[in-house]
């Protein structure tokens, strides 16, 4: 980024940062579909492949559409420095394989992403990094979780499906004195609404795939932090090769740009919508941050700038009442998926959560009467209306 970027305002930055225009003068920024780049003779070409001259070699490691994203995410997350990776998945393993050895010790926040968990478990461990999980919100369990070949504390708040709130102050201060990395997953967030590394952590990792795209088209990844970290991931990008497509950074460069006003008008609707359920009669329990009464409000409002998209709430009766609810919906998208201007809904017990044991489940609040809903940027009478037809059924 040029020196002038820096002094400009993070939301400005959101909408020009990382950018600079080719000499055919486009507004709009220019999309490289290139996989390689050519040279003017034998002896740059040496040069570029010795990293004598920085510049575009291949694009599994340098792309200029990429870059931009990189650039214009890192500036909004307060970061040096952002990598950009194929998926949110990809983000999370370069984080790992680029910063953890065999012999390591991982904690991690037990209600984290599906395929976080998965991941770990069943690949991370096989190459002897041992993983324990533990309560996002009780910080003793992460304090005596500590071991001396701790070497990463790994949370993800909000958590999905029940909106609990992680201190990320206080866990990065128990990270600070393992001498371990403090990787946040800020997907429901997003930048705008909550800055991690302000708050101590050292690295960030998205799912792009989610609101930083914003419309449900792309699949792709972030990891973002310190340049001294993110040079350890960007080789290990090089050498494994879960690169970002220039084509999705395009689109999640755009995303970027409505990246704020869209989170805004997400939380302003999950906000009217939690409201609209707490005094419905049939729903027993809204779980969202942004109520008043959710334990995790307060440290929401301290970290977070509003409470994003994602609630969920309990139906009187079990799973066929839920069901009831769902299939009831005709204009809210039966999908798993979030972070979309469209609606969706889903029964995590039975969808993202069903690979969970019973007693897991049970012990992560994961009823049968439990419905997500990912809050999108339709009218929410219309959202409302949507749900009322079914509640109206039990
Ligand atoms: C979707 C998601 C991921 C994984 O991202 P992909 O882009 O699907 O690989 C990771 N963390 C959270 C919180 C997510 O919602």
């Amino acid at each position: 980024m040029s020196a002038q970027d820096d002094k400009l305002q993070q939301d400005t930055l959101a909408i020009r940062g990382g950018y600079q225009r080719t000499h055919e003068e486009e507004h709009s920024e220019a999309l490289f579909l290139t996989s390689s780049y050519v040279f003017e003779n034998a002896e740059m070409a040496a040069k570029h492949f010795s990293n004598e001259i920085q510049g575009n070699v291949y694009s599994r490691y340098t792309n200029p559409t990429v870059r931009t994203f990189e650039q214009r995410l890192a500036a909004m997350e307060g970061a040096e420095q952002a990598v950009a990776t194929s998926s949110g998945m990809a983000a999370t393993l370069s984080v790992v394989m680029a910063l953890l050895e065999s012999g390591d010790h991982i904690i991690c926040s037990q209600d984290v992403f599906g395929s976080t968990r998965v991941m770990l478990n069943n690949y991370i461990t096989k190459f002897g990094v041992e993983v324990t999980y533990v309560s996002l919100t009780d910080l003793n369990s992460w304090q005596q979780a500590v071991q001396p070949n701790t070497k990463m504390l790994f949370c993800e708040t909000p958590s999905n499906p029940m909106s609990e709130v992680a201190d990320l102050e206080a866990l990065a201060a128990i990270s600070k004195q393992a001498n371990a990395l403090f990787v946040v997953d800020n997907c429901f967030c997003s930048p705008v609404l909550q800055k991690p590394l302000h708050w101590g952590a050292d690295i960030v990792v998205h799912s792009a795939t989610k609101y930083l795209d914003g419309q449900g088209r792309c699949l792709g990844g972030a990891v973002v932090g310190s340049s001294e970290l993110m040079e350890k991931v960007v080789g290990f990008l090089r050498a494994a090769g879960p690169s970002m497509s220039p084509f999705n950074a395009w689109v999640f460069l755009k995303g970027l740009e409505t990246l704020k006003i869209r989170m805004q008008a997400h939380s302003a609707n999950a906000a009217e919508l939690a409201q609209w359920l707490n005094a419905h009669p049939k729903v027993t329990k809204v779980f969202y941050a942004g109520l008043e009464d959710h334990p995790g409000h307060q440290l929401a409002k301290k970290q977070q700038s509003d409470f994003g998209g994602v609630l969920s709430f309990c139906v009187e009766g079990g799973r066929e009442q839920a069901w009831r609810v769902i299939d009831s919906t005709r204009v809210i998208s039966l999908t798993a998926n979030l972070g979309d201007t469209k609606t969706t809904i889903v029964h995590p017990a039975t969808t993202t959560h069903g690979r969970l044991s019973d007693e897991d489940r049970q012990q992560a609040g994961i009823t049968d009467n439990l419905i997500r809903i990912a809050v999108g940027l339709e009218d929410i009478v219309d959202i409302k209306n949507d749900l009322k037809r079914g509640l109206d059924l039990i």
